[in-house]
């Protein structure tokens, strides 16, 4: 598919007269004199209801501004009851107002009252009113409010009408958003503020927010010289494409390439004369040239939400981040701020991809906060890492924070502060300090082994993917590496790694663990584990889809070449490989015949090659659990990849943020599955590890070791706390609980195991965060 099948949805509706645009700046200029001129904000607002009234000819004009995180309230009115103003206030979410506040986008109706969203408040006396249109009141790409008209006539709006009511916004915009920054902080300074969340990465951190997306605010609303804000908008244009050229002619992507395919996507997208089009077209309606762009940005923002079809959804995510460019450029020519890094620094951002994540200087990054983001995203996988805190899911903090305000993230508590008072910044040195004496706890504790009281033996090895992982094998005493996910050197480079880049990073790998054993994962690109140099497929459903080994069955000399660079970094010594994603004892025999045939390649040509190469399956996929008899007959050991189990045993998308409290890995149905695998594979004989995110949280780790699990793979600082809740455990009395638990499908298992614990002297509230 080509852009020129993108062009009519991205382009929007045009071909307003001129007069209409001569109409609506002039209208525009009204407003701004208003909302800058004197009287109360009160005052100006009422002022402003009543001309955009006047001029769209509706009977009722309404603006609600928001309060805090949740409410809406009715701050001026013409046309529906005056007694209903600051009285009516509806949640975000809640009725037509709620609607278009928490999705971000406009709403037109013929008739409202037969909408299901539709909430009555008999004092507003709006029942006699039947169309309705209501717009987001956007500022800094967060809503503060809406903007709606109404008519008693069961009127359809014209698309025009929309445009001109979204441009009448972005005149209120700022100052609405001084109203509710006024509201939250009761003057000037901004409150403290408190946010929580999920922790991903356990930590605790102080430093300076800063933004991952810069937030822009625009000064400048309505133009004076529209001829002069066209120039502006080329001028910006064309620096943009020469920093984008010089971008691409960069030595290291110049080169032939698949990238290089999505590079020129890109550049074909900037070129694209639709969008900047819309952009002059709103600059002839009035708008600076920043304004306009941002109104184009607003637009593709919203028809973001809606598109499913991923190859459209690339192409306006790649012209949202064409906007935020030009955006950046034309707010800075007119000396807007643009942030410095903080020297300690809390990034915030909505999602991170766990490349983005790396290009930040590590050296100032103390902790990550995400408005969104599940545990087993890959950022979370960088970010343990990498030691580096991070909270996700912390639900309205883009909203809360600002560049530069000091943060104290507390992800042991799931937690973070805001603007911290003193009291607070006390209790975080406090905390520092328990939280030091702990990690010093663990640090005496790494050459101990992990035996239970009543002598089970638990091997706790570490989960790695970079090479800066390779530090923690002797910082926290882990017994190897019994995940290694060769995908996130994929997932970093521009280019696809040869033999000799893979050889060389294989090599170097062994060489850091020594004696210590190590697990190489074959290639397990797709699904959330986008590889830049490698076009995938555009799936539906991307995690069942072409992804992992079913990708590198197709492509088989990917994996040889894998599979030879391993042989070769290993130059004799042992190692293990295990291929993720087995579904059918077919795909593990083929896998293994590509290895026999690499092996025997090897020593064709005199190269050394260990007696102790293992082949494993991990076993993340249910069907594999019931073919699991037949594979363990040809596996030298398996991992249980519990991450990908749960999420296709639930049904349940690993990286939603919806779901992710809905389906617990320590629920009755997925132990027992656990249980079954473990019993399985004891009664063949073949060893079994358990690698997903759940062995390194000491609760879970805890049920498998009841379980039967004697081997676990981990994120590095997890192995200190899993290490002390083992040595605190009684396995015998825990493997009749959870024996019984299961076989009466106990409901609250986590609850119960807690207490369980709790019961049996372990102290697991003392061990760091659980669960
Ligand atoms: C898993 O799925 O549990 C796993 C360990 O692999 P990944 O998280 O890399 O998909
Ligand atoms: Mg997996």
């Amino acid at each position: 598919r080509r852009l020129g099948f993108v062009e009519p949805a991205i382009t929007m509706q045009s071909g307003r007269p001129l007069n209409a645009a001569d109409i609506t700046r002039r209208m525009l200029s009204r407003l701004r004199d208003v909302m800058s001129g004197t009287g109360s904000t009160q005052d100006r607002l009422d002022r402003c209801v009543r001309i955009i009234a006047a001029d769209l000819q509706t009977e009722v004009c309404s603006i609600y501004v928001r309060r805090g995180a949740e409410l809406l309230e009715l701050f001026a009115t013409e046309g529906l009851n005056v007694a209903a103003v600051h009285q009516t206030k509806l949640r975000v979410g809640e009725g037509l107002i709620g609607d278009i506040a928490s999705n971000a986008r406009p709403l037109s109706l013929h008739d409202a009252q037969s909408h299901p969203n539709f909430a009555y408040r008999p004092e507003t006396g709006e029942e006699i009113y039947h169309s309705f249109l209501g717009v987001p009141i956007r500022h800094a790409g967060l809503v503060v409010g809406v903007l709606a008209v109404q008519n008693r006539t069961a009127r359809r709006y014209r698309d025009e009408e929309i445009e001109t009511l979204e441009t009448f916004s972005m005149v209120l915009a700022e100052v609405l958003a001084r109203v509710v920054a006024e509201a939250a902080g009761g003057g000037g300074g901004r409150a403290p503020m408190r946010v929580s969340g999920t922790a991903i990465v356990d930590g605790l951190a102080m430093g300076q927010a800063y933004l991952h997306q810069p937030r822009i605010i625009i000064q400048r609303v309505v133009a004076e010289n529209p001829a002069q804000e066209i120039a502006r908008l080329d001028a910006a244009v064309t620096s943009m494409h020469s920093a984008l050229d010089e971008l691409f002619a960069a030595a290291d992507l110049a080169a032939a390439g698949e990238h290089r395919d999505v590079l020129e996507t890109f550049r074909m997208v900037a070129r694209d004369k639709g969008w900047i089009a819309r952009a002059r077209e709103a600059i002839a309606g009035g708008l600076t040239a920043e304004a306009a762009v941002q109104k184009v940005q607003n637009d593709l923002r919203q028809r973001y939400a809606t598109i499913t079809d991923p190859y459209l959804r690339e192409r306006l995510a790649d012209l949202d981040d064409l906007t935020n460019r030009l955006l950046l450029q034309l707010v800075h020519d007119e000396g807007g701020p643009l942030y410095p890094q903080p020297a300690e620094m809390i990034l915030v951002a909505r999602n991170l991809g766990p490349a983005d994540l790396l290009e930040y200087d590590r050296q100032r990054m103390r902790g990550v906060v995400l408005e969104e983001g599940a545990a087993t995203a890959h950022v979370a996988i960088v970010a343990g890492a990498l030691g580096i805190p991070l909270l996700g899911r912390a639900s309205g903090v883009l909203g809360a924070i600002e560049n530069g305000d000091h943060v104290i993230l507390d992800a042991d508590h799931s937690q973070v502060f805001i603007r911290p008072s003193v009291a607070i910044q006390e209790q975080f040195n406090q905390s520092a300090g328990v939280r030091q004496a702990q990690q010093k706890r663990y640090r005496a504790a790494r050459n101990l082994p992990a035996i239970s009281r009543d002598g089970v033996d638990v091997t706790l090895q570490m989960n790695a993917g970079l090479l800066i992982d390779l530090a923690n094998l002797t910082l926290t005493g882990a017994a190897g590496i019994g995940l290694y996910r060769t995908e996130l050197a994929f997932m970093v480079r521009p280019e696809y790694p040869d033999v000799t880049a893979q050889r060389d990073l294989y090599e170097r790998i062994l060489d850091g663990a020594g004696d210590r054993p190590v697990v190489f994962r074959t290639l397990d690109a797709g699904g959330d584990k986008r590889i830049q140099s490698l076009a995938e497929d555009d799936a539906e459903n991307p995690a069942m889809g072409w992804r992992s080994i079913r990708m590198v069955l197709d492509r088989p000399s990917m994996l040889r070449q894998q599979i030879r660079a391993m042989i070769l970094a290993a130059a004799g010594r042992p190692f293990s490989v295990m291929f993720p994603m087995i579904t059918s004892v077919a795909e593990f025999t083929a896998a293994r015949h590509i290895v026999d045939l690499e092996r025997a390649r090897a020593l064709k040509r005199g190269l050394a090659v260990s007696d102790q190469l293992k082949l494993g399956a991990m076993i993340e996929v249910p069907a594999a659990v019931w073919a699991l008899d037949e594979l363990l007959a040809q596996t030298d050991f398996v991992s249980v990849g519990s991450n990908d189990l749960a999420q296709f045993f639930f049904a349940a998308d690993r990286g939603s943020q919806r779901l992710a409290g809905r389906f617990n890995s320590l629920s009755a149905a997925f132990l027992d599955l656990l249980s079954t695998i473990q019993q399985r594979c004891q009664n063949a004989g073949v060893p079994v590890t358990v690698c997903g995110e759940m062995a390194g949280r000491p609760l879970a780790a805890a049920a498998l070791v009841g379980l039967g699990y004697r081997q676990l793979s981990m994120t590095a600082s997890a192995i200190g706390p899993v290490k002390e809740t083992i040595r605190h455990l009684e396995v015998a009395p825990l493997h009749d609980f959870l024996s019984a638990a299961i076989r009466r499908g106990e409901r609250n298992l986590p609850a119960r195991l807690r207490q369980f614990l709790a019961d049996h002297s372990v102290a697991v509230d003392k061990l760091g965060k659980v669960g």
